[in-house]
């Protein structure tokens, strides 16, 4: 079969792997889609040194596919069997595992396209506990969106307690923050999207976001107190991953109001955080990824509530033109990218 590997300064490349073979615990996944994440962009910037033991693990950790064979043991799946992959696999015996956390696990994590290979190739193989069954009607395309950066948004939502009586304004318009502009309007929540590219502004629009902000033309906290009475806003979620506007999304908050971290990365630096935090009443949030139980909830909630996520897929590509889906999103281009296998 063939895989992606990241090859360090912006390159990537396919290269021949044997098909696996499952373990007693173990399926094999038949890839149909695998979506690219923000959080690929660091090995793919990183240089070849800096990947280490990872420049020889297949990428790709929003994996979704058919089961088409099973390990010995495995009793939960069947041949045919739909599931995203939740990317995480850990002792399966602690408090986090049982719970569906495995990315959690104090006993040692196994992160699949990072320490194990993942979904940017024809097949993968993983441990049953891994797959989580979908709806029919939710495509593969939206299946690998949910597997990493639209269930990371559904669930950092979920933490901040995101409402119809807010106001939330979402820093960062990548792929997890125009999931959680879409998640945020479902609710019925005042959006406001902010991101320096024009083009990521007008697809939050379009995905229901009331306001749009470039953060480079004007000041977003003297913007979004404009727009909010000169309070702020109820919520924040800052999806960048940037230190200087983790903490301009904490200052846009207003008094009583609640900040979630998701983009990974670096540091923050609070000044002053006496009137920054605490005279404010800041409820201040860290929010990773997902559970296993989350996953499939998700999958229903798409459906059931008829979420627009299709509107916000908007790239696709064969693993052969991984190179350039890499490219294209490295630039910045609004939306979704996918490697779809026909
Ligand atoms: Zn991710
Ligand atoms: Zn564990």
């Amino acid at each position: 079969m063939h895989g992606m590997l990241f090859l360090g300064d912006k390159k990537v490349g396919l290269r021949d792997f044997p098909d696996p073979t499952p373990s007693a615990s173990q399926v094999i996944v038949k890839m149909k889609a695998t979506g690219l994440c923000g959080s690929d962009l660091r090995p793919y910037r990183s240089t070849l040194d800096g990947l280490g033991a990872r420049a020889s693990v297949i990428g790709g950790h929003e994996p979704c596919g058919e089961v088409v064979e099973l390990g010995p043991d495995v009793r939960t799946l069947k041949i045919g069997d739909r599931v995203m992959v939740h990317h995480y696999s850990g002792c399966g015996h602690c408090e986090h595992c049982l719970s569906g956390w495995a990315q959690l696990c104090q006993n040692g994590m196994t992160l699949y396209g990072s320490q194990a290979h993942g979904g940017f190739a024809d097949y993968q193989l993983v441990e049953a506990h891994m797959c989580v069954p979908m709806p029919e009607s939710l495509t593969y395309e939206e299946g690998a969106a949910c597997s990493c950066g639209t269930g990371t948004a559904y669930q950092a939502l979920k933490r901040l307690g995101v409402s119809g009586r807010d106001t939330f304004a979402v820093f960062g318009q990548g792929p997890v923050g125009l999931n959680a502009t879409l998640f945020g309007a479902a609710t019925g929540a005042n959006v406001i999207a902010i991101d320096p590219i024009a083009e990521r502004r007008e697809l939050a629009l379009k995905l229901g976001a009331s306001h749009a902000i470039d953060p480079m033309a004007v000041d977003p906290v003297e913007a979004i107190n404009e727009i909010t009475h000169g309070k702020g806003a109820e919520a924040s979620l800052d999806a960048s991953g940037v230190g200087a506007v983790r903490r301009t999304a904490v200052l846009s908050t207003r008094v009583w109001g609640r900040a979630c971290f998701v983009g990974e990365g670096g540091g923050v630096n609070f000044e002053d955080a006496t009137n920054d935090i605490i005279h404010r009443q800041v409820t201040l949030l860290g929010s990773w990824t997902f559970s296993t139980v989350v996953l499939e909830e998700l999958g229903h909630y798409i459906i059931d509530r008829n979420i627009p996520l299709k509107s916000l897929l908007l790239h696709r590509y064969s693993l052969d033109n991984v190179e350039e889906a890499f490219m294209l999103f490295e630039a910045g281009n609004a939306g979704k990218s996918t490697i779809i296998w026909s």
